[in-house]
């Protein structure tokens, strides 16, 4: 069932928006050479209880952090760890969601560690301006089948990969509701956006080629070939004024 959210809802899926927004500005500070993926993971929890909000990622499925941290290779759901140091040239997807009176948020972002390769900051930047190109389309009559085109355009223009295995998602009591969203097309095709759903699309765009593999620990996706992976993620409202993100500061 995909529901529509009034206003109000809306409003509360903004303040999570916010802390998610926050999360990501305290991680994004905290992630320099030397620092450890479990040190990201503490300055995101201290964000969440200082607002008074509760993590939708501690306890997913056992999940035992609040964000998931996954550099290089890593496409997605990392697990922070004092044993993953971050060193000069890395890069860092962050991805993380807070609940603030039942109403769920989610973004993600790429963040480079102190200097990094032109190729890797490139990865970076393509897979930032597909998730925007994609936000575009989020306006009541355009489709998911736009949604999914624009990203899938704008990576493979620049030489880059989509993974197809984990997709973006409906969100709102819950982090994952319906409709899957899907980081590629065809166009036209798929369900008619209206006024009051609520998306996350998160692109996750690979170096080299689309394919994944999970590791033993169950939870950490790799690319096959050990290339680099880039995953922004923005929590969008379909508006009577066009797409609102509600994971910005
Ligand atoms: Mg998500
Ligand atoms: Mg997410």
């Amino acid at each position: 069932m995909i529901t529509r959210k009034s206003r109000e809802q809306i409003g509360l899926m903004r303040r999570a928006g916010k802390v998610v927004a926050e999360m990501h500005e305290r991680c994004r500070a905290a992630a320099t050479p030397g620092a450890t993926t479990l040190d990201i993971d503490r300055v995101a929890r201290d964000v969440i209880d200082r607002r008074g909000a509760r993590s939708n990622f501690l306890g997913y499925h056992g999940f035992p952090a609040v964000v998931c941290t996954s550099p290089n290779d890593v496409i997605v759901h990392g697990i922070p760890s004092d044993r993953v140091v971050l060193a000069e040239g890395d890069i860092l997807s962050i991805d993380c969601g807070a609940i603030i009176e039942g109403w769920h948020a989610d973004a993600a972002l790429t963040v480079p560690i102190g200097e990094i390769d032109a190729e890797s900051q490139r990865l970076i930047d393509v897979t930032e301006a597909s998730l925007w190109a994609a936000i575009e389309q989020v306006v009541e009559g355009r489709r998911l089948g736009d949604i999914g085109a624009a990203v899938e355009g704008l990576a493979e223009r620049a030489g880059f990969t989509v993974v197809r295995e984990y997709v973006g998602h409906g969100i709102g009591t819950a982090m994952h509701e319906e409709p899957q969203v899907p980081n590629y097309g065809p166009a036209g095709r798929g369900l008619k956006l209206k006024e009051g759903i609520v998306l996350a699309i998160e692109p996750m765009v690979n170096a080299g080629t689309a394919d994944t593999e999970t590791l033993d620990d169950g939870w950490t996706v790799v690319t096959r070939d050990g290339r680099r992976s880039a995953h922004f993620e923005h929590t969008i409202a379909v508006t009577e004024h066009g797409p609102e993100v509600l994971t910005l500061p």
